[in-house]
């Protein structure tokens, strides 16, 4: 099989984006360099792309159980990165589908396609995320009924759950379909209560899995991206 057919099949790369990434970068064949796409290879050859694996340029979708102390940016002046928690042959080029506060934990959505993360984060997509919310006061009865009403927010934000039910004295349950900046705590705050801890446990109908731990992370099926989308 030519070099280009190969690249092309297990990098799951077009024949022609293949045939450009061997002519400008060169890849690595059997650990030596090469930009001739017209090179005969077979299938026990050992090909890489830009330091990677072929299976690293497939599209990845990842659920990952986002731990307390976390926060979604690379930005490594801010604290530990979720993204240090992800295989590194996968993690480069990923972006998370919406983003959970430093203290947040819970599902955490990330991927390398673009177009997937762009409908998860939408609001015209309409996808619920659903948290589950401790707070610093019992709830009273006025506090459920404002939110669900919507609140003003600050910044002139108006914010209305699709959803919200109490769970008991001191937790709630609250469904969005935006995912503004800290809405569900700004949220909670403009109705008089503090959130304490917020944990995410659906997005779409897709729910956190019970086994994964904090910290944790698998793949998504097609049938599981089906569910978030
Ligand atoms: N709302 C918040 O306030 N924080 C999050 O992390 C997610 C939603």
């Amino acid at each position: 099989m030519r070099l280009d057919a190969f690249v092309s099949r297990f990098g799951r790369f077009s024949r022609s984006e293949s045939r450009r990434i061997i002519r400008s970068n060169g890849v690595s064949l059997n650990g030596v360099l090469t930009n001739n796409p017209s090179e005969v290879v077979d299938e026990t050859d050992t090909v890489i792309v830009d330091g990677r694996p072929l299976e690293a340029f497939w599209n990845v979708y990842i659920a990952l159980n986002k731990p307390e102390g976390y926060v979604c940016s690379r930005e490594r002046s801010e604290g530990r990165s979720v993204f240090e928690l992800i295989d590194a042959n996968f993690s480069a080029d990923l972006s998370t589908g919406g983003r959970l506060d430093k203290d947040a934990t819970g599902l955490l959505i990330l991927s390398n396609d673009g177009k997937f993360i762009h409908e998860v984060i939408s609001p015209r997509k309409l996808v619920e995320k659903e948290y589950l919310v401790e707070t610093a006061k019992e709830i009273t009865k006025k506090e459920i009924s404002m939110i669900s009403q919507g609140l003003f927010i600050g910044n002139n934000e108006f914010s209305k759950p699709t959803h919200v039910e109490q769970i008991d004295h001191f937790h709630m349950r609250i469904v969005l379909t935006e995912g503004r900046y800290h809405e569900v705590k700004r949220l909670v705050s403009a109705s008089g209560n503090k959130v304490i801890q917020l944990h995410r446990r659906r997005i779409g109908s897709y729910c956190l899995s019970e086994e994964l731990r904090p910290g944790d992370w698998q793949l998504l099926s097609e049938n599981d991206r089906k569910k978030i989308t």
